[in-house]
């Protein structure tokens, strides 16, 4: 793996601390960089708590409403609170109403003046305690962050967390938001939209703009709109993501199946080699790592299914040509055309800030990229990116110095062979100067 995602919608930051500390003290005595991820809960729409799961069966009409609509109703019929005031105004756009993004789904019957939802169930199911609830179509009149999301993303500043993913994104200024919470306390995490709204679908290029990568969080995606078109969407935003050189990450059900069972489905096999086959950075694994009987196998069987795909890749046609929008970018398309004349083993970068390292992966060269950095926070971060091994080695002395020294490091971390060819490229600031050059060398 190259990112842990931590999931704050169950538990506040704080919380999980045990096991961010636990992999941070892993991290310390392994070379290449990891991410650590928090992902920030955000404002959405739950059921609230119950005392035990309520049994609903296929065509009852039950209630929903906000808490202070319930008691008229107690004894009476079946009534689910839900945890926000404007609910009855809102859910009047709504098409119908979701449980666990569809698991149970409502018609809409009736809305009372008071906003008491009356809503059909299309399927049986229970219905526990704090579920989330989608209504696809409503635009959802709560504020983006709760003061417990500025208390969780306070606490990934103290904590210098490598990102943050931001739920329930619906435009730009919700970026801007956070990007200057981040700003006034100095802090350098990178912010990941989730986009998993209609709006944020419609808003995507000013998302994008505003921040530094993305996620396709396919399960709430695709009971807000039409699971049909997840794919196309999936698609155009990894299109989108790679022209502009940021890392985006598919998210949600890749290996579902494996949360109860060892192998996964070959539909799956075939979803994860999708992504891979338009060149994502990242997939992302949730249920089946964090509470599933196989989580050691699943991560096992995601990194066997992207690395078949890829080394089909490497030897099939080449693929669609991104845009160079920089000196750094057109700099690394000739550095990828010189390794791949060279047949390089791989493409070895000396980045300060981590910009030339992005620039290779930007163009998906399906070579290794071997990032040597002295920043620790470029060093995660780079985790993200498309093809990138990080490595951690001090900038300090000549620029050749620090070339063998990386180099070294690179060997020890088993990202390079003794006497294999590569293509170095220096394209940052080392002590004595900038140094910006592209060379064929050998590894000694
Ligand atoms: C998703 O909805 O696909 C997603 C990634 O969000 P979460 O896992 O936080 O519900």
């Amino acid at each position: 793996m190259n990112v842990a995602r931590f999931n704050l919608t169950h538990a506040k930051a704080e919380k999980q601390l045990p096991v961010v500390n636990v992999l941070k003290k892993i991290r310390e005595t392994h070379p290449v960089g990891i991410g650590i991820l928090l992902d920030i809960r955000c404002a959405q729409v739950r059921t609230g708590v119950v005392e035990k799961p309520v049994k609903i069966s296929m065509n009852q009409e039950i209630l929903f409403g906000v808490e202070k609509l319930a008691k008229a109703h107690k004894g009476k019929e079946v009534f689910i609170t839900v945890d926000y005031p404007a609910f009855g105004k809102d859910v009047s756009q709504a098409e119908n109403l979701l449980i666990d993004n569809g698991e149970l789904s409502f018609d809409i019957v009736s809305i009372s003046p008071s906003g008491v939802v009356r809503a059909r169930a299309l399927q049986n199911g229970n219905i526990g305690s704090r579920r989330h609830v989608n209504m696809p179509g409503a635009n959802i009149s709560l504020p983006t962050f709760t003061d417990a999301d500025w208390e969780d993303m306070a606490c990934a500043v103290r904590e210098n967390i490598d990102f943050l993913a931001i739920s329930f994104v619906r435009s730009g200024k919700d970026i801007d938001q956070v990007r200057a919470f981040l700003h006034k306390k100095k802090s350098t995490i990178r912010i990941i939209a989730k986009i998993e709204t209609r709006q944020a679908v419609a808003n995507f290029p000013a998302i994008l703009k505003a921040s530094d990568g993305i996620m396709v969080a396919r399960g709430d995606l695709g009971a807000e709109l039409p699971f049909e078109q997840v794919p196309v969407i999936q698609d155009q935003i990894v299109a989108q993501c790679r022209a502009a050189g940021k890392p985006v990450i598919v998210a949600t059900h890749m290996l579902e199946s494996m949360i109860e069972h060892p192998l996964p489905t070959r539909a799956e096999v075939t979803d994860v080699a999708h992504a891979a086959t338009i060149r994502t950075d990242t997939t992302m694994l949730s249920g089946e790592t964090a509470s599933g009987r196989h989580p050691l196998v699943a991560v096992d069987a995601m990194d066997r299914i992207l690395r078949a795909t890829e080394e089909h890749l490497r030897s099939s046609a080449q693929e669609s040509p991104v845009p160079v929008s920089s000196d750094a970018e057109a700099r690394a398309q000739a550095a990828i055309t010189l390794a791949r004349s060279l047949d390089a083993s791989a493409i070895v970068v000396m980045s300060k800030s981590g910009r030339s390292a992005e620039a290779l992966s930007k163009f998906r060269p399906m070579i290794p990229i071997v990032a040597i950095t002295d920043d620790a926070a470029v060093w995660s971060h780079l985790s993200l990116h498309y093809g990138v091994s990080s490595l951690l080695c001090s900038f300090q002395g000549e620029l050749e110095t620090c070339v063998v020294r990386g180099m070294k490091a690179a060997v020890a971390a088993g990202l390079l062979k003794k006497g294999k060819g590569i293509v170095l490229v220096t394209g940052t600031e080392i002590t004595g100067g900038s140094v910006i050059s592209v060379q064929a060398r050998e590894v000694r």
